[in-house]
């Protein structure tokens, strides 16, 4: 006689995916449960390499809508500021580049010439709109905005 074939799964094979099935979910639901506890407890996860930070640090997490560790900001950065609408990505920029200077010693250095260069001892450097004239390079009455050096942009550069 020949063994049947073509069903698939047998029935234990079904029992055996179905139960497997239930303690994913009830897994996935834990998991959930711990990390919103943990949330309490003032720990919070970075949503690029999933590690766990200390809320109470506020240099650790980039706070942007979706939380961001200092170590992913670059990566994160580049991406994203590509991703996003002129308005938008000003906006972070702004926010960016004020958490960087006040957790992360960042310095606002002008522009020298019209293109981005690297500085050797910087660990990360973002361009950003320059604060004072708005990015427009000029100062009222067209004076040439001293603290962009007129390029309406400056580079958030942290130090190593
Ligand atoms: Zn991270
Ligand atoms: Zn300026």
């Amino acid at each position: 006689m020949q063994p049947e074939v073509g069903s698939g799964l047998s029935q234990t094979d079904n029992q055996v995916a179905n139960s497997l099935f239930e303690t994913v979910t009830r897994v996935e639901h834990d998991l959930k449960d711990l990390i919103g506890a943990l949330a309490l407890l003032g720990v919070k996860r970075c949503s690029q390499c999933r590690q766990f930070f200390r809320c109470a640090d506020p240099g650790a997490l980039f706070d942007n809508g979706q939380l961001v560790c200092y170590s992913c900001i670059p990566n994160w950065w580049s991406s994203l500021s590509t991703r996003l609408g002129v308005a938008d990505r000003e906006r972070t920029e702004g926010k960016l580049a004020s958490w960087l200077r006040k957790y992360h010693r960042a310095e606002v250095v002008k522009e020298t010439s019209g293109k981005v260069t690297d500085t050797p001892d910087a660990e990360f450097q973002i361009v950003a709109q320059c604060l004072e004239c708005a990015g427009s390079g000029k100062l009222m009455e067209g004076e040439r905005c001293r603290f962009c050096n007129g390029h309406g942009t400056v580079r958030i550069v942290v130090p190593k």
